[in-house]
């Protein structure tokens, strides 16, 4: 995978040090997790709750390593508790409610010792503008972005987005790409744009991508079962 990224970043004219690689871990169980840190990996991805919270958990108790998990599947509000307590960054904000969920929780957990850094998070971005699979549609970016700014315990990071699955990559990752360069009119600060799968991190690299969040094309199909 490191092979593939390097190739990507090398066609786009872009160093490797630019991309984060977030191994997504959803359904494997903290043993794999570990045995991922053995081998070098520090960065990692996980989509639900209790699941994530569990393994994290888990494997802090076996690894002392400075590994970091991040949320990148869609959140509930009664879930921003425990993922304010092990989550670096949440990818996948998309209302003003869960940003102030978030912002309390994060706050309290720093009241309590649980985290120290502010949670950063990540705006999602519906592509399509088909906000039921998550996500805020481009123009609603703004406000959401606004009110994050005003909660003490966040730091707004920048964009996340998930290529719908109707149509090529190149057309999302280049609207990605478009409604970044916008956004960043008016938040320089937020440079991070989470994109790209095991399907289309090439092209997500192409297009600027900051962050790939890959399971697949590392692990394995996922099992079934989570753990
Ligand atoms: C599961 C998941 C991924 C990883 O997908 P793969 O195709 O297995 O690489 C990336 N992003 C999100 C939000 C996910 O839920």
């Amino acid at each position: 995978m490191r092979d593939r990224l390097r190739v990507a970043c090398s066609a786009a004219g872009r160093s490797p040090d630019e991309v984060e690689l977030l191994v997504v871990t959803k359904f494997f169980p903290a043993e794999d997790v570990v045995r991922l840190i053995d081998l070098g990996e520090r960065e990692f991805g996980e989509s639900r709750e209790p699941e994530a919270g569990r393994k994290v958990a888990q494997v802090r108790a076996e690894r002392s390593e400075p590994a970091v998990f991040d949320m990148i599947g869609r959140l509930q509000r009664n879930k921003a508790k425990t993922v304010a307590g092990w989550a670096r960054c949440v990818h996948s904000l998309d209302s003003e409610r869960l940003a102030t969920a978030l912002d309390t929780a994060a706050a309290a957990a720093r009241d309590d010792g649980v985290r120290h850094d502010p949670l950063d998070v990540l705006i999602q971005v519906s592509l399509d503008g088909d906000t039921s699979r998550g996500g805020v549609a481009a123009d609603d970016l703004d406000p959401l972005a606004q009110h994050v700014a005003s909660a003490d315990a966040l730091r707004l990071r920048g964009l996340m987005c998930i290529a719908p699955l109707e149509g090529e990559p190149e057309r999302w990752m280049h609207r990605a790409a478009t409604v970044r360069a916008q956004f960043l009119r008016s938040h320089p600060d937020a440079e991070v744009l989470s994109a790209g799968m095991s399907g289309d991190l090439d092209v997500a690299v192409a297009y600027g991508s900051t962050c790939v969040r890959v399971g697949t094309a590392i692990l394995g199909e996922r099992p079934i079962v989570s753990p």
